[in-house]
């Protein structure tokens, strides 16, 4: 007989350290099953997955194809230390390698996003010898020592005492400007970010790199103004700079586009992958040009569990769902269709400030009132529990804590979608 839920999270809150996000929630399901776009809880209820396992699941939860790679390769071989060459790794680098941008045309592997951005910062820093990061307020590349000290969000870094290690420029918000204007441009950024590289007078220490999110996630599924990302690359090219590009949420189909990057053409320097890449485990890449990629001696970077075979299965089959099943159109055709409805639908709501996304990444900002656009965390929180108890699970971000995000798995049935955001505009209406 299985547990409850309730016994199972009893037995969790017993031995679990307390800084798990379980404890965020009184009450959060208790995943027994998945599969496609849904979970279900131990007592068998079903929920529709809005939330994609935080943005991870975007060809669907235990797809078949990846399910019978995972056995065929796991009774062949599971482990494989990194510094021993197997077809398999092969494989997943040539796969990594098709669906790259142009001339990014290396692998460097990670166990997680954040080790992956901790990877491409050093070689960043390795090839420039300096150590200073420029990135960017909301800014979330993980939350391990290294990616925390140019993480864009204090409250992260500060229980532990972890010093910033970075110049942060604020992220242009078309809706909520860090100027107070609305209609951000992004020029204002540009205009920042241009100064700490080449006005000595600013005093910022010269960076490696421009460490970037496409769109932010956690930070709200915050959509740049058109033409901030091609701005980055001009500054880059005119500083001798990196700009390397955190695709870990963004990417990989999410926004419609294989990479955020290509809506506006910009190819980064070194790119960072994860999430979705792994079919469901867990796996981080880095993706360069290849002068940046072969400066480093042998074991330079390692980790035990790099190029893990059962991983490298997974995701290979992972990208060939993604492209058989043409997902990336699928995420911008399903998803300009969502963002329309709930724009349209929601225009009047006295709470609802801002619906915005691109592809099936769509952020819902929730305010205390429209034209004071005062941020309400504490409604989205309430929303987002209710949507819980309805059977559909949405996530929740932004500097405020008060949008709610919707990164279903790509694979997402019409109606399924349609049904979901029913309990949307029924829940905030
Ligand atoms: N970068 C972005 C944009 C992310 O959204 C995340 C995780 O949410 C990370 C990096 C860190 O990835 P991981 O949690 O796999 O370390």
């Amino acid at each position: 007989m299985t547990a409850s839920s309730e016994n199972v999270r009893e037995r969790i809150r017993m031995l679990e350290g307390t800084g798990m996000r379980t404890f965020w929630d009184p009450e959060p399901v208790v995943w027994a099953r998945t599969e496609g776009s849904r979970v279900w809880d131990a007592e068998g209820r079903s929920y529709l997955d809005l939330y994609g396992g935080f943005a991870v699941a975007n060809i669907g939860y235990c797809h078949p194809r990846v399910t019978e790679a995972i056995r065929e390769q796991a009774g062949v071989m599971t482990h494989c230390p990194s510094a021993a060459p197997s077809e398999i790794r092969a494989e997943l680098y040539e796969r990594l390698a098709a669906i790259a941008p142009p001339a990014l045309d290396r692998v460097l592997l990670a166990v997680t996003g954040a080790a992956a951005n901790e990877t491409a910062v050093q070689l960043a820093c390795a090839a420039t010898g300096r150590r200073n990061v420029l990135t960017f307020s909301g800014a979330y590349p993980g939350r391990t020592v290294g990616t925390l000290r140019y993480t864009g969000k204090h409250a992260y870094r500060e229980p532990f005492g972890v010093a910033a290690d970075a110049h942060f420029v604020p992220y242009p918000d078309p809706y909520r400007s860090p100027w107070g204007v609305h209609g951000d441009t992004g020029e204002a950024a540009l205009a920042l970010v241009g100064s700490a590289l080449f006005d000595p007078a600013s005093g910022v220490e010269p960076p490696a790199c421009i460490l970037v999110e496409p769109i932010q996630g956690n930070g709200g599924v915050v959509v740049p103004p058109a033409g901030f990302l091609r701005g980055l690359r001009e500054l880059c090219d005119r500083a001798g700079l990196f700009l390397v590009l955190d695709e870990i949420q963004c990417g990989f189909g999410r926004s419609g586009r294989m990479w955020a990057s290509e809506h506006e053409d910009v190819v980064p320097d070194l790119m960072t992958v994860g999430k979705g890449v792994g079919g469901g485990l867990a796996l981080g890449a880095v993706l360069g040009r290849s002068e940046l990629m072969t400066t480093w001696e042998p074991d330079a970077v390692t980790s035990t569990f790099l190029a893990n075979a059962l991983t490298a299965a997974a995701a290979c089959t992972a990208i060939d769902v993604l492209r058989d099943e043409g997902l990336v159109e699928r995420s911008a055709r399903l998803g300009a269709l969502a963002l329309a409805r709930l724009q349209s639908e929601l225009r009047e709501h006295v709470s609802v400030g801002d619906v915005r996304g691109r592809g099936l990444f769509i952020g819902l900002e929730l305010v205390r009132e429209r034209r004071s656009r005062e941020p309400d965390a504490e409604l989205a929180a309430t929303r987002q529990r209710a949507l819980r108890d309805q059977g559909v699970l949405v996530g929740r971000g932004g500097r405020y804590g008060n949008v709610l995000i919707l990164a279903p798995p790509l694979v997402i049935e019409d109606d399924m979608l349609a049904e979901g955001l029913d309990a949307i505009v029924e829940v905030l209406g």
